[in-house]
């Protein structure tokens, strides 16, 4: 068992609500759930017109693959045409775990769920109420984060309930969640591996498993390897700036996150919040500080720039692609 599995079992889901959760998805409805990284809005993902309905919530648009989650390997296995040795190895080392492997899907995955392309990304989420709530419902369940389109994605039940409110048929509320940014996301479905989006899972740590992986280019530089890549993407709806040696706007009300104190008494800021120096500590917060502040009515939140590290790499993307 890893680490993100020891965590989760922790929490402990209540049988009647999960129960209650998994009737609606057989049904076809929408259900707000937690995994490690942030909360998903889940439907079943062999129900075509279920699915459909996530995209209509969202407002996401139907060039967006979702990620569909299942309770074991052999789940995965059974949804991917060609369940590869490195697939095998990743979900051995990684699965539960914030990494999505992207493979050659079986035709009884709608094509609703992944965009019309020829390929699924897969995963086992490390949740208790998650995987609970897959065991109970007894079928994959596609799940794209539970906000609206290009919001910044929910890390707690109030923040989804901020952005779907009634609209979503039940919220299994499951405490923060622990890792706090979306999952790695590794397309398999080419001879050389490619990372389509970094997360916690760093491409060192996969490197150590299955050798050389390739790269995809930053989304914001021209073509996208895959749909769903869009440069606008987890944002709030201040301002974010990525700054550099305390390079704060003169203008205005601001919030500035900032991990080296020595820069912050130079300046007048709204509010400055000190955020933890190390990764993993670091994404846990950033996307709940964020909206916290995003209430707050700055006119900008200024983010110092974390270190250009393979670990760092997540948080990097996801704060690039906030200030966009
Ligand atoms: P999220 O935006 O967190 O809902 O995660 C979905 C992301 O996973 C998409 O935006 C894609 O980047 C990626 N993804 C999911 N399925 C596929 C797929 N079949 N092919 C390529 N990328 C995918
Ligand atoms: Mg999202």
């Amino acid at each position: 068992m890893n680490q993100h599995t020891q965590e989760s079992l922790n929490a402990r889901p209540d049988p009647e609500k999960i129960r209650q959760a998994a009737a609606l998805i057989r049904e076809g409805k929408l259900v707000a759930f937690p995994t490690e990284t942030v909360y998903g809005l889940g439907a079943n993902a062999l129900d075509a017109g279920a699915v459909q309905k996530i995209f209509r919530l969202k407002g996401r648009p139907a060039t967006s693959p979702l990620i569909v989650h299942v309770g074991s390997r052999e789940a995965a296995d059974a949804l991917a045409k060609n369940w590869r040795d490195d697939a095998e190895q990743l979900a051995r080392r990684f699965w539960p775990g914030p990494l999505t492997l992207v493979l050659p899907k079986r035709e009884l995955i709608p094509d609703v769920v992944t965009a019309a392309l020829p390929t699924v990304g897969l995963r086992v989420p490390a949740n208790a109420f998650a995987l609970a709530l897959l065991a109970e419902a007894g079928v994959p369940i596609a799940a794209p984060s539970a906000n609206r389109f290009t919001e910044l994605s929910p890390t707690t039940a109030a923040h989804v309930r901020r952005s779907l409110g009634d609209a979503v048929d039940f919220i299994l509320d499951g405490g923060p969640t622990r890792v706090g940014i979306e999952s790695t996301v590794l397309s398999l479905a080419t001879p050389v591996p490619v990372l389509l989006r970094p997360g916690m899972i760093s491409v060192e740590q996969i490197e150590a498993v299955i050798g050389k992986i390739e790269i995809a280019g930053a989304p914001a530089e021209g073509a996208h390897p895959s749909p769903g890549m869009h440069a606008q993407h987890y944002r709030p709806k201040t301002l974010l700036l990525l700054v550099k040696d305390a390079d704060l706007p003169t203008w205005g009300r601001g919030a500035y996150l900032f991990m080296n104190r020595s820069a912050v008494a130079r300046h007048r800021i709204g509010e400055s919040i000190e955020m933890p120096s190390e990764a993993d500590q670091y994404a846990t917060t950033l996307y709940d500080t964020l909206h916290r502040l995003d209430e707050g009515g700055f006119d900008w939140i200024a983010v110092e720039q974390p270190p250009e590290t393979p670990e760092w790499a997540g948080i990097l993307d996801r704060l690039r692609r906030a200030s966009q």
